[in-house]
């Protein structure tokens, strides 16, 4: 069996037991303990200086955790630079946001060159090498530059937009010929891949060949064949239904529900990024109080949003704005013994999110663009299958392709998202298990086993030229 590299920008923390490791995380482990292999990436620390000359390696069984520092300004072009402050909104439809800079492009490309450099002599000539999201984009090319001929994948963990958009990046054929570098590159969504081969039939003389199947597509471009295939990626559904169960009794969920002292509870829980849909989802809530005044102080909602970025101005500015809203909406409606808005720029982990998920009446996912969207799943699988929650989910999220019995929102409108809250704090019992049961069947069916299972399976029939 061939050993799988796997290389993200963030390798994932040592310590299997910590529960915050995301889902992410938890597939990638599973796969290369099966087939041995390495976790070759970005340690996550920052050094003054040049970024460390050779990966420190870390054994842990059959696999090999390969990490290196970044120095200080390789972080700031590569990283913060053109990775979030370009390619992240423009991946998200906003380009209004996208910064723009020669010097950022040609860091991202250097870090890129530079990590393939040390990774290419940790190499055998059989591995099979996964490369993951929107930071690692020029990897693969490098690679292949040096001359590196094993199968290589690529999956991108963020939205996929129209060649319109694409277009506005300058040198945008740069970024879509160094995908074609890979054997197999992977979307989260049909209308991801759609973006993807749209922009090869628009913006290249390349050609793209679809039979029948509009999850998967054979690519010629850039003198290079391809399959570009839609993989939705999943979580750990038997587990986290187990979590669940046992957290439903745990000491936190008990406090939580008594603070509530019988009040109805919609949970949000996203990091604060601007791509989440915060603001109008807090003119939402507000919304519902105006428009449905019987829930003043019936009901509660709780955002969890722990910081991100936050060197990233974009970052400050909307967790300034929601700050202030959350005062505002709180200053309107509180009473002396009840607050509408709980909003908490901190994070939890797994267990604790799972028994607050269960003890919410309504999850409340709106982002404006999201590549899946976790949350979304991780709050159906830790419903109480006897009384279960309604999921409120954007119709922008990756997740909305699959979980088609939440109640499906445009989250720009602000008073139909309100009326969905209304619908799903009154739903009946019988509507929500029928939604639920729908909802777990797929969940079971297509859990982040699933999604690992059929992208390393792909990538072991490569090349398909
Ligand atoms: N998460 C967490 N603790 C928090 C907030 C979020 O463990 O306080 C986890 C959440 O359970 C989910 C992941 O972070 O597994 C977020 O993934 P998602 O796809 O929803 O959004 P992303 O952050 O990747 O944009």
């Amino acid at each position: 069996m061939s050993r799988l590299v796997v290389v993200s920008n963030r390798v994932a923390p040592i310590d299997e037991g910590k529960q915050t490791a995301g889902g992410l995380a938890v597939a990638v482990l599973a796969a290369l303990k099966k087939t041995g292999g390495i976790w070759f990436g970005w340690s996550g620390n920052v050094v003054e200086g040049e970024s460390q000359d050779q990966p420190t390696l870390t054994e842990a069984g059959r696999l090999t955790y390969a990490t290196l520092d970044l120095g200080r300004r390789d972080h700031d072009e590569y990283y913060n630079g053109f990775a979030n402050q370009t390619l992240w909104p423009l991946f998200h439809f906003r380009l209004g946001l996208i910064a723009v800079s020669r010097r950022t492009r040609q860091g991202y490309e250097r870090v890129n060159a530079w990590f393939a450099d040390r990774l290419h002599p940790l190499l055998r000539p059989d591995d099979m090498i996964w490369v993951h999201d929107y930071h690692l984009i020029p990897f693969g090319e490098e690679l292949r530059r040096k001359g590196c001929t094993q199968r290589m994948g690529f999956f991108l963990h963020t939205p996929f937009p129209p060649p319109e958009l694409i277009t506005a990046l300058p040198n945008h054929a740069d970024l879509i010929r160094e995908l074609c570098a890979y054997d197999l590159v992977g979307f989260h969504t049909v209308t991801d891949l759609r973006g993807f081969l749209d922009y090869i039939r628009q913006e290249t003389d390349g050609q793209v060949e679809q039979r029948g199947d509009e999850e998967t597509a054979t690519v010629r471009a850039f003198g290079r064949t391809l399959l570009a295939k839609v993989f939705p990626i999943s979580i750990d559904t038997a587990q986290l239904e187990s979590i669940a169960r046992t957290s439903a009794r745990s000491r936190q969920t008990e406090r939580l529900r008594e603070s509530l002292v019988g009040r109805r509870l919609i949970i949000g829980v996203d990091r604060l990024d601007y791509s989440k849909g915060l603001p109008q989802r807090f003119e939402a809530f507000e919304q519902l109080l105006l428009s449905y005044p019987e829930h003043c102080n019936r009901v509660t909602f709780l955002q969890v949003a722990p910081p991100s970025r936050e060197d990233v101005p974009e970052y400050i500015a909307i967790r300034r704005e929601l700050s202030e809203l959350a005062g505002r909406i709180n200053g309107r409606f509180a009473e002396f013994d009840w607050m509408p808005i709980r909003y908490l720029n901190r994070s939890f982990g797994q267990r604790t999110l799972a028994g607050f998920y269960r003890a919410a009446n309504v999850g409340f996912v709106t982002p404006l663009r999201d590549g899946m969207n976790l949350v979304a799943k991780e709050y159906v699988a830790c419903q109480d299958p006897d009384n279960p929650g309604v999921l409120v989910l954007s119709q922008f999220a990756g997740a909305a392709r699959e979980l088609e019995e939440a109640l499906i929102v445009n989250p720009f409108d602000v008073e139909g998202v309100a009326d969905a809250l209304q619908r799903a704090l009154t739903m009946p019992l019988p509507e929500r298990k029928e939604r639920h049961g729908a909802l777990m069947r797929r969940l079971r069916n297509h859990d982040i086993g699933w999604w690992r299972e059929s992208y390393v399976d792909a990538l072991t029939r490569a090349p398909y030229d």
